[in-house]
């Protein structure tokens, strides 16, 4: 066997002991018997992660031969991540542990004509002081995103960027907003078909079929706020009657306007819906029957088994369920689609943010945790990352 191979069979080896450890404590009998692995193979990587710090032992627990063993774990915060998000309204900074915990946010907002570089040069001001022990920083952009380039972010007004600017003290990647958070709700939660509804100002839909993130040719797959249909509002990609002139949340405001309310922004608006504002009631009822009919739409493109709404309309949630699963009901083409389920994202509105932090989490645990060792890889397209749970060789 060449060096190469051995050191490739350590890194699936450990991956599957951190994967199988991410869904529950376990011990060095469990372990070997979870993944495959030769009881001596389990303990000899078992002693290497611990030596890491990657693991910590827990309390005794009697075996099934009578022989007691250590529960091990994933240690709190032994490694995380930075991620951000460069939203039309502000930017969003946090941390995220390796088993998902939300170590710290802050927010911040901008002025709406602020350029990309003064955007980035605050983020990289503001990152400074905490980059240091974090795997890297992932930053989500609500549009299309290819590899360091910003092909179109129509509501920020950005087209055609390179985003490959130095001076960031960790590794930088950048990912769609709607595509990053997809990917965290599969690297948390091991989804293998979902669609991830980001509904703020825009529209987008990140989707995971068969374990793998849709992104298309161009890095377009899933910009279904540009949908066109007959209508003629004005659109700010540049043309007219795109679904998200109907299903953003601008519209939303405006239409709670034309209904003879006042609300000025959405915490207005939230804050009328929770005291059962007339005007309110019925512009959230109206937005969320239309998504229940979007949803129906998305159904029969990419056929999900659940759908997570995330973005501002995860805080709407409670007012869109009602009338966005009876819209579902009525529009679903199979039957089936008729019960689709259909959630607000457990993160709130820092789940892109977080899908940010998870690129780099999702690499690690795919390097089995080798992460020194392999600058090469460390440095490698994210999307190689396997997604899921997966075992290891039998060794
Ligand atoms: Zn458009």
């Amino acid at each position: 066997m060449r060096k190469g191979d051995t050191q490739e069979i350590r890194r699936l080896n450990r991956r599957a002991i951190l994967q199988s450890l991410r869904q529950a404590p376990a011990t060095r009998a469990d372990l070997a018997r979870k993944t495959g692995l030769a009881k001596s193979a389990v303990s000899r990587l078992v002693e290497e992660l611990l030596e890491e710090g990657l693991l910590e032992e827990g309390e005794v627990r009697p075996g099934e031969l009578g022989r007691p063993g250590v529960l091990l774990r994933l240690k709190p915060q032994a490694r995380y991540a930075l991620g951000a998000e460069l939203g039309v309204e502000g930017t969003v900074l946090l941390a995220v542990d390796w088993r998902g915990e939300v170590l710290w946010s802050q927010e911040w907002p901008h002025p709406k004509e602020e350029g990309v570089e003064a955007r980035l040069e605050a983020l990289k001001e503001a990152v400074r002081p905490r980059a240091e022990g974090a795997l890297g920083l992932g930053i989500t952009l609500p549009g299309v995103v290819a590899g360091p380039r910003l092909l179109f972010a129509p509501n920020l007004g950005w087209r055609d960027l390179d985003l490959s600017l130095k001076g960031f003290p960790i590794p930088v990647a950048f990912e769609n907003d709607a595509k990053a958070s997809a990917l965290s709700e599969v690297f948390f939660h091991g989804e293998e078909n979902l669609a991830y509804v980001v509904l703020s100002t825009g529209l987008g839909v990140g989707v995971v079929a068969e374990g793998r993130l849709l992104r298309g040719t161009h890095g377009a797959a899933g910009e279904v706020g540009h949908w066109t249909g007959g209508g003629r509002t004005p659109c700010r990609c540049g043309r007219r009657g795109c679904l998200e002139t109907e299903l953003g949340l601008q519209n939303l405001l405006a239409h709670h306007r034309a209904l003879g309310g006042e609300a000025e922004d959405l915490d207005t608006l939230l804050a009328l819906a929770e005291r059962g504002e007339e005007a309110a009631m019925k512009a959230l009822a109206h937005l969320g029957e239309a998504l229940g009919r979007f949803l129906a739409n998305l159904a029969v493109a990419y056929d999900p088994a659940r759908v997570v709404i995330g973005g501002r309309a995860a805080e709407l949630f409670p007012y869109l369920e009602a009338p966005l699963r009876a819209g579902l009901r009525k529009a679903a083409f199979l039957p089936v689609h008729q019960n689709l389920p259909v959630y607000p994202s457990a993160y709130g509105h820092l789940a892109p943010a977080v899908g940010g932090a998870s690129l780099f989490l999702a690499r690690f645990f795919e390097l089995g945790g080798l992460w020194a060792e392999s600058p090469r890889r460390n440095g490698g397209p994210y999307e190689e990352v396997a997604l899921g749970f997966r075992h290891g060789f039998g060794a």
